[in-house]
């Protein structure tokens, strides 16, 4: 049976057209090959602003390249091309006067694995972001610990222990953690790779509510291969198969309404 999106927020009360909304990321005929080899093939996509976008699909279809190429994480893959257009708030992030490092703190990532750095305290994970962009005053960096803790739900479990080492924390915590840092230097939008499909069915069910509690101050991209997961939390879902953008809509109306052949075939476990 097709998984049920009626856990979401009351779909009433919310746009449900994507065009209406303004966008954070306006994607233009993005193609991407590695070497002689294209992997996404002409992408044009408009991901709206302050909302949860899901992008499934199956295996290798080219979600995380095609994420990835939403912060230029790509830019040190040897031989890749990318071609098309990005626009974040309007911007070409693709623009040589675009510097990547500052782009990246505007545009944050979650992977599935993002480990905390082992050798760091949960505080010097949280941190590290802001460190390395230069802030040094004490009272700032304490009030942004405490904000990006308090903003992943994890202020309350370790505030009593932020000198601990990361790797002590259970596996949901420390992917709160991994969240936590990302939002630590304030992004606008949240890229996040498979963020539960490490993680048991409660830890994944707290991350899921927090994504969802999240999208009221980000825009956040969410690549998941679990349509339940993307049914759940998405509230616009793009569907790709095999490097193309086959349906874009409501995560409701393409799950109860999908006007592709190929992604009700999906959706119904034809792939
Ligand atoms: P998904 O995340 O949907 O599983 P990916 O974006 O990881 O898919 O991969 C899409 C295709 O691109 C796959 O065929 C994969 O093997 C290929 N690919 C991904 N990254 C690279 C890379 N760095 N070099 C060469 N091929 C890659
Ligand atoms: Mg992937």
């Amino acid at each position: 049976s097709l998984p049920d999106p009626e856990g979401s927020a009351p779909a009433s009360s919310r746009e449900t057209d994507p065009q209406k909304i303004p966008a954070a990321f306006q994607i233009e005929e993005l193609r991407v090959a590695f070497g002689s080899r294209p992997v996404l093939h002409g992408i044009s996509l408009e991901i709206p602003a302050r909302q949860v976008t899901g992008i499934i699909g199956p295996s290798g279809c080219g979600k995380s390249t095609f994420l990835r190429t939403l912060n230029r994480m790509h830019e040190f893959t040897p031989g890749v091309r990318i071609q098309g257009r990005v626009r974040l708030f309007g911007e070409d992030i693709y623009d040589p006067k675009v510097d990547p490092i500052l782009l990246r703190r505007r545009v944050g990532m979650v992977f599935q694995k993002s480990n905390p750095f082992p050798t760091m305290s949960i505080q010097e994970n949280v941190l590290v972001g802001l460190r390395l962009a230069g802030i040094r005053n004490r009272s700032l960096l304490e009030e942004r610990l405490e904000e990006a803790l308090r903003m992943a739900a994890l202020w309350n479990e370790v505030k009593d222990r932020l000198h601990a080492p990361g790797t002590e924390l259970s596996g949901g915590q420390q992917q709160r953690l991994c969240i936590a840092r990302a939002l630590a230097v304030r992004p606008e939008v949240l890229l996040m790779d498979e963020p539960c499909s490490a993680l048991d069915p409660i830890a994944t069910a707290q991350i899921e509510s927090l994504i969802r509690d999240l999208r009221e101050h980000y825009s956040i991209v969410l690549v998941t291969h679990n349509l339940q997961e993307a049914g759940r939390t998405a509230d616009f879902t793009a569907f790709f198969l095999e490097g193309k953008l086959i349906e874009f809509e409501s995560t409701k109306k393409l799950f109860t309404n999908p006007h592709q052949k190929q992604t009700e075939d999906y959706l119904t476990g034809r792939y």
